[in-house]
Formats: structure tokens, C-alpha cells, sequence
């Protein structure tokens, strides 16, 4: 007998093993159609094929470069991120507080030429020094900076956002369990998205009038408070309650309207009114339209089947959140712009 034979036998054998071991274990990493689906994934019977169901993290963290019927889902915020991620770091690069100390820190470092007298005269004069600095700075913050913290909390919303989509539209074909978790996770981002979404306008136009910023604000967020404690119940997050999710988050929006009116009552003289009201009308529209998108699940209810991979509501539902967020974003930046000029 060839000795070679007894060593490349079993060999052969692992290979045909391996072989027909990856065949028997493609299928589950195999796209599925509706019909295979188990109840829990059936949430639009107008969506026919390409689904992904239980498959491991590993798999499902790769199938963001591989086409089935979530991947523009997954990008669209992904990418709706990036950029939002970008917006902030370049308004992070130009922060005047930062300047305005490094100013304060070299006015008071000791020069060489003071020290002409004792140590103890040269104490106290850098003490009265510091201080006259230290006021000259406050009295300069009084005109000058302009808080930025409402601004960069709607932009860390929006991220947080856009983020905790992408990855719920990524791993929720892992199990029903995650799928559950990262729903409510989806839904909290929408939320919050819309309480920091508040922030800039209300926090600009009533900077003068904290009682208002105080009512405005403190509304959204219980209000807000009271759509997350709601959605965190299961039965919340089925295709049965979409019609109520919208209607939930619609209402946190049309609160929007009440500050809005007052806004425009307080600056209808203000020349930029209209700049901010077109923007603002804009990101209303985008929010709008994407909300009917959502419940209506159009184009894909005339056509099943044909916006399986592109084009279906949920895609055009997720661009017009981020074109809704960019408007916004760009009336924050006419009332920053604004309160440069116009302290109290
Ligand atoms: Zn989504």
C-alpha cells in the first residue's frame, strides 16, 4: 500500500467535510423572503425578499457591505452621522472661550521688568492684577461670547440620533431579544432628537426671558420623558402601534409650533426673521413628509416587491430626517450668528 495514500486519505476527507460542512451552514446566512420570516421580523408585507434572520453579530456587523433589504436603511444614517460628526468638530475647532483665557493666562503671567521692589509688593500686585484681569474678562463675557452649549446639544442629539439607527437597522436581524432592545433604542434617539432639537431656537430667542426658556424647555423634555417611559413597553414597538409611534412623535413636534408662534410674535421685527422661519419651515416640511413616508409605506404598497434593496419608504423616511436636521441646523447657526451681536 502507498504510504502517501494513508496520509493524504484523511486529508481529502476533511476537505470534503469542510466542504460540505460550510454548504450545510450557508443557508442560514442566506437571504431570506417574507414568507420564511418569523413573526417578529414581519413588519412590511410589501418588502418581499432579501431579509437577513439570526444571524450571528460577527455576520451582521459585516453585512453592512453586503446588499439586502436594510443596507441603504444602515447608510443613510450612517452617513448622516458622519457628517453631523463632521458639523461639530468644525464648530468645536472655533471656540472664542478659548482664546478669551489663553488671553487672561498671558496678561497675567509675570513679567520680568516688575520685579523692582520686595517679594511681598510683588505678590500683592500680581494678586490686584489678576483680579482686575479676572473682571475685565467677566465684563467682556458679558458682551462678547455667546453660550454654545444649546447649539452643540442639538448637534450631540442629532448624532446620538442618526447613530442608534444605523446600528438598530445593522444588528436587529440578530434575535427577537436585540431586535426588541434596539427598537426602543431607535425610538429613544428619535426622541431625543427632537427635545435638542428645542434647544438652540429656545434657548436664543428667550435668552433674555429665562422664564420662557424655563416653560419651553421643561415641557419637551417631560414631554419627551413621557414618549420614551412609553415606548419601553414591547408591545409599543410592533407594526401594529406605527400609526400611534408617529402620532407620539408628531405631537412632540406640533409642541414645537406653540414657542414657534411666539418667537415670531417677539422678533417680527427682527431682519431675520424670515431666514430663520424659511429654515425652519423647511426642516417642518422635510419632518412632515418623512412622517407620511413612515405610515404610509409608499411606493413600495403599489409595487411589492420592486423597492425591496432601494427606494422604499424607510430609506426616503431616513434621507428626510437628516435634510430635516440640516435645515435646522442651519437656522441654529442664523440664532448663534445672531446672539453674537445681541447680548441682554
Ligand atoms: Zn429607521
Amino acid at each position: 500500500m502507498d504510504p502517501t495514500k494513508l496520509i493524504s486519505e484523511p486529508v481529502e476527507t476533511k476537505k470534503w467535510e469542510k466542504r460540505v460542512g460550510s454548504a450545510a451552514a450557508a443557508p442560514s446566512y442566506e437571504l431570506v423572503s417574507f414568507k420564511e420570516l418569523p413573526e417578529y421580523m414581519k413588519d412590511n408585507e410589501f418588502i418581499l425578499n432579501y431579509y437577513r434572520v439570526n444571524w450571528p453579530l460577527k455576520e451582521a456587523f459585516f453585512s453592512l457591505f453586503r446588499w439586502h433589504n436594510e443596507t441603504l436603511n444602515v447608510w443613510t444614517h450612517l452617513l448622516g452621522f458622519v457628517l453631523f460628526l463632521g458639523l461639530t468638530l468644525a464648530n468645536l475647532i472655533e471656540v472664542p472661550q478659548v482664546s478669551g483665557l489663553i488671553a487672561f493666562f498671558t496678561r497675567s503671567f509675570p513679567m520680568s521688568g516688575d520685579i523692582n521692589v520686595s517679594q511681598d509688593l510683588f505678590v500683592v500686585s500680581e494678586l490686584q492684577r489678576t483680579t482686575t484681569n479676572l473682571i475685565d474678562l467677566m465684563s467682556e463675557s458679558d458682551v462678547t461670547p455667546v453660550t454654545r452649549w444649546p447649539f452643540f446639544v442639538f448637534l450631540a442629539g442629532s448624532m446620538f440620533c442618526l447613530l442608534s439607527s444605523s446600528i438598530c437597522h445593522l444588528f436587529s436581524c440578530h434575535s427577537h431579544h436585540l431586535s426588541l432592545s434596539l427598537l426602543r433604542l431607535d425610538f429613544t434617539g428619535i426622541t431625543t432628537m427632537i427635545i435638542t432639537s428645542f434647544f438652540p431656537p429656545v434657548y436664543y430667542v428667550f435668552q433674555c426671558d429665562p422664564k420662557w426658556q424655563f416653560i419651553y424647555l421643561g415641557g419637551i423634555t417631560v414631554l419627551g420623558m413621557f414618549t420614551i417611559i412609553t415606548m419601553l413597553s414591547p408591545a409599543l414597538s410592533t407594526k401594529k402601534f406605527r400609526g400611534f409611534r408617529a402620532l407620539l412623535f408628531s405631537s412632540m413636534a406640533l409642541f414645537g409650533i406653540i414657542p414657534g408662534f411666539h418667537a415670531a410674535i417677539v422678533n417680527w421685527s427682527n431682519p431675520r426673521r424670515n431666514v430663520t422661519l424659511a429654515y425652519e419651515s423647511a426642516m417642518a416640511m422635510f419632518y412632515m413628509m418623512g412622517t407620511l413616508f413612515y405610515v404610509s409605506r409608499v411606493p413600495e404598497r403599489f409595487k411589492p416587491g420592486w423597492f425591496d434593496l432601494a427606494g422604499h419608504s424607510h430609506q426616503i423616511f431616513h434621507v428626510l430626517v437628516v435634510m430635516g436636521a440640516l435645515a435646522h441646523y442651519g437656522a441654529s447657526l442664523v440664532f448663534l450668528d445672531w446672539r453674537h451681536g445681541h447680548s441682554c
